[in-house]
């Protein structure tokens, strides 16, 4: 016989043995489920009952009145935690308000003859948040991003430009400090009922609990936070680069800066107008000693109120940031002002 049939022969035989061992395992493992069978459908049953017991458990205490006056007696503070989340979300919008060109939307179709690789092109696209620009622009504008921000997307050097940055300013850090404030305001709530709750609950229910208690979603993400984008894409479609420039706290000041240093003061408006920075709204709250000037309610009071800073006599009519007239507000005291001049 040949070399290559004993091969062959050799590697069959293993395969018989293989399968022969595979067929008396399963049928060793078949015999025992037979003669076990009771046995694996009480296991079974026994855990699915387990199961079902468990999710009776939570749907019933939640309905029980235990739970219902734990509920109750929180009331206010849930009541609180929601209307400060919606102000959160108002502020959001903050940006919105502010106009942005919009050049229209056209289509770009690909229609050559030949089969080119054009999958940058796919990347293109249009928004008047996005300035599609030659690569050493787009590189440039990662070098000095409030400098190209300005120049690319008509961000006038002017007063009431900067103004209006400066209230954006002033929103956006509100919801960061909410959002952060109404975490462990609800942190703190929940420590509080923690005792009365049962461990069952907390352990494996804890999202429900804090849905049944009345707490709504607080939407922690910084997608309400505008990007800017320049955008190259190559005419081949072979190669492409961008780049992001987020408007967060920390571009919002040096853009203010930025334009406060473009802008240049009469000399009589210098020396009374300061800048609505993060650093002025600390100065601020310090000066008021983290109180509200209109409610009197502190940080010592509620270490989780979330203060914010008020212009006196407001912008629309003609009030300055400077310092006498800024002051310390807490967000309901604001919020009713801002309703009232409205
Ligand atoms: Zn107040």
């Amino acid at each position: 016989m040949s070399k290559k049939s004993d091969e062959f022969i050799g590697i069959l035989a293993i395969f018989g043995i293989v399968i022969f061992f595979i067929f008396k395992i399963l049928s060793a493992i078949f015999t025992l489920i037979a003669d076990n069978i009771y046995v694996i459908i009480t296991v079974i049953l026994s855990v699915l009952g387990a199961f079902i017991a468990f999710l009776l458990y939570f749907e019933l205490y939640f309905r029980s009145k235990k739970f219902k006056h734990i509920k109750g007696s929180i009331r206010e503070y849930t009541d609180n935690c929601n209307e400060l989340n919606h102000y959160i979300q108002e502020l959001k919008g903050s940006y919105v308000n502010i106009e942005s060109y919009n050049y229209g939307i056209g289509e770009l179709t690909d229609n050559s003859a030949y089969n080119f690789q054009r999958k940058e092109w796919s990347k293109v696209i249009q928004s008047n948040q996005i300035h599609h620009c030659s690569a050493n622009v787009c590189k440039n504008a990662s070098n000095q991003p409030i400098k190209y921000l300005c120049k690319y997307f008509g961000i006038k050097n002017d007063e009431e430009s900067l103004s209006k940055f400066e209230k954006v300013l002033n929103d956006f850090t509100s919801v960061e400090q909410g959002k952060d404030l109404l975490k462990r305001e609800r942190n703190s709530i929940m420590r509080r009922i923690s005792k009365s709750i049962p461990f069952l609950i907390k352990k494996f229910r804890n999202e429900q609990l804090i849905r049944k208690l009345g707490f709504e979603t607080v939407d922690i993400s910084e997608t309400y936070i505008p990007t800017f984008t320049f955008q190259y894409v190559s005419a081949g479609g072979n190669s492409s680069s961008r780049c992001d420039i987020k408007l967060n706290i920390e571009n919002l000041n040096l853009l203010i800066n930025y334009l406060n240093d473009i802008i240049k003061w009469t000399k009589s408006i210098a020396g009374q107008r300061a800048l609505m920075t993060s650093q002025l709204r600390d100065k601020i709250k310090g000066r008021d000693n983290y109180k509200c000037c209109s409610c009197g309610l502190g940080i010592e009071d509620e270490p989780n109120l979330l203060l914010e800073i008020d212009h006196k006599i407001p912008l629309s009519k003609g009030g300055m940031t400077t310092y006498d007239n800024l002051q310390t507000l807490c967000w309901k005291c604001n919020r009713t002002k801002a309703a009232k001049i409205l």
